[in-house]
């Protein structure tokens, strides 16, 4: 199991994650779904569904360590933060994207 935004993670959960973190920019975004599912992403709005794609959680908190660092985000909240800030700010999960 892996601890992530206060919650408990099997080790080989998949989550939804855009190619620019998956390639190592820094994660800006981190959304925790309704149905449970975690979405990890730049933050960039203008992404097209052929730029999001599937991760091990594990994987991803290893490439960004931030990730284990988030405060506890329940569902239907997200985390966001600025570029080279380490501290997570949780909202409700917004609309507008
Ligand atoms: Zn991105």
């Amino acid at each position: 199991m892996i601890e992530v935004a206060g919650f408990q993670f099997d080790s080989q959960t998949m989550t939804v994650v855009c190619g620019h973190v998956e390639k190592g920019t820094e994660v800006l975004l981190s959304s925790h779904e309704f149905d449970g599912d975690l979405v990890i992403s730049c933050g960039d709005e203008g992404q097209g569904m052929e730029d999001w794609h599937l991760a091990g959680l594990l994987r991803m908190t290893e490439l960004h360590p931030a990730l284990t660092k988030l405060p506890e985000v329940g569902p239907g909240r997200e985390a966001t933060r600025g570029v080279g800030q380490t501290n997570w700010i949780v909202t409700d999960i917004s609309n507008d994207n």
